[in-house]
């Protein structure tokens, strides 16, 4: 398996639990890859710098939690957004979904920013709708295909009640890689994968462990790595330059803050998000129903694109501005503590999850085929239900190595 994310941890798991040899090489010193759970001093709860909720159905996401003895907590759905200096109730879920169920009718494929600009509809539900795409599927609009956000948000779960595991997603895929290696799987950490050589029936892969050069020999492959990763190279297969065409790495920036005390109570009670579409950061959200003095802040899509590789410094300080434009002047210097993950800008990921370009419907199965049944493709981008989550990794590994077994 080359990554230690969710679906190279699930990949060596089936392996390792059928008695077979399982060899991870993930180049981070840390498992979970977009999964990264973090500790802040003065706060009881954990701090997700990556994935944080369980989206829709998630069967083997709580599947996997439920054996791991791990609990999860429903989070708070009530949402607020800034409409000439006010804060105004909204569902922006709904009426995201308002604009997508008219994209039943399209003929043809077309951008989300095209279809928009057709669309007979209150400024606000395009407003929303723009937000959305850019937001929470991490897209350009003018590039994201229709059909794509279409078929994912028709499915209902879209703002439905969307738990958080407990302990954060790093007690779970912990509770897996320990799994693995009881189990016999051999997992290395620092070991950065640089060149993949095959022929049918023999894999050779080599890169540096800590430092020093290695090389590794197998019948078989199972490759993880983010979509933007093997856009970028240096590690490519040809037989995907087709596939990689037709998909994007979105971009995220996502800033978590603790804060002396959680003003946003007396202002806003019982309020989880609060979206605000000029500024940097347009969302912001808190661990409500868990109560801490954590605010995190979101830019996602082009907004995220704008701002990517900045010094940390600049981005919290557009984050902050981002909080005074939701609740006046005065947070900055309530500010304790923060931490930025800009998630273009890391070289292990090159994005927070995939999105399908326009008239790339397909591109997803397509960059899952495995090659002559010795290398096998796995990862969010693979997995054309539920892709971009947890829980599409999770199944992309599991599906891979079941591939693998024949
Ligand atoms: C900010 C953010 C928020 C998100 N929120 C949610 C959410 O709320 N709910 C949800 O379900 N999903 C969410 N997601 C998506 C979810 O995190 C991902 O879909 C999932 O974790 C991807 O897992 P993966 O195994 O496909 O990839 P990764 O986790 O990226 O694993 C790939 C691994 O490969 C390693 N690697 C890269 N290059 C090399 C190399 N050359 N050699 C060796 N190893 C290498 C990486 O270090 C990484 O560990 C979010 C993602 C982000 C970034």
């Amino acid at each position: 398996m080359i990554g230690a994310g969710a679906a190279g941890l699930a990949a060596a798991d089936e392996l390792a639990r059928r008695g077979r040899h399982a060899l991870v090489l993930e180049a981070r010193e840390r498992v979970g890859g977009r999964c990264w759970t973090r500790r802040m001093p003065g706060l009881e709860i954990p701090v997700e710098l990556g994935a944080e909720f369980v989206h829709g159905e998630a069967k083997v996401t709580h599947a996997l939690l439920k054996k791991a003895g791990l609990s999860v907590v429903d989070s708070v759905r009530e949402q607020r957004f800034l409409d000439h200096g006010r804060l105004r109730s909204i569902d922006g879920f709904m009426e995201a979904r308002r604009a997508a169920r008219l994209a039943a009718d399209l003929d043809r494929d077309v951008s989300f920013a095209a279809f928009l600009a057709r669309l007979r509809l209150p400024a606000r539900t395009k407003d929303f709708a723009r937000m959305m795409v850019e937001g929470f599927d991490a897209a350009d609009p003018w590039r994201v295909s229709t059909r794509s956000i279409a078929e994912e948000w028709s499915g209902g779960e879209l703002g439905d009640s969307q738990p958080r595991p407990q302990r954060g997603y790093g007690a779970l895929l912990g509770w897996l890689a320990n799994a693995i290696v009881a189990n016999g799987g051999e997992l290395r950490l620092g070991a950065l994968v640089s060149n993949v050589r095959w022929k049918p029936g023999a894999v050779m892969v080599s890169g540096k462990f800590l430092g020093e050069r290695f090389t590794a020999r197998a019948k078989h492959a199972i490759v993880t790595l983010p979509l933007g990763v093997l856009q970028a190279g240096p590690l490519r297969f040809p037989e995907k330059r087709a596939a990689l065409r037709k998909l994007a790495s979105g971009p995220v920036i996502r800033v978590a803050m603790r804060f002396h005390r959680p003003f946003w109570e007396k202002r806003a009670p019982g309020v989880a998000f609060f979206h605000s579409s000029a500024a940097p950061f347009p969302t912001c959200w808190t661990p409500l129903p868990m109560r801490a003095p954590l605010l995190t802040a979101w830019a996602g899509g082009p907004k995220a694109a704008r701002l990517t590789g900045s010094p940390v410094r600049k981005l919290v300080d557009a984050a902050l501005t981002s909080v005074e434009s939701l609740f006046g002047n005065g947070p900055r210097a309530l500010l304790a503590a923060a931490y930025v993950q800009d998630w273009m800008h890391d070289p292990y990921s090159r994005g927070a999850y995939s999105y399908v370009l326009v008239g790339g419907m397909g591109a997803r199965e397509e960059l899952a085929a495995p090659l002559a049944g010795t290398v096998f493709f796995a990862g969010e981008a693979t997995e054309s239900e539920e892709a971009g989550t947890v829980a599409a990794a999770l199944r992309s590994g599991v599906r891979a190595a079941r591939e693998a077994l024949g």
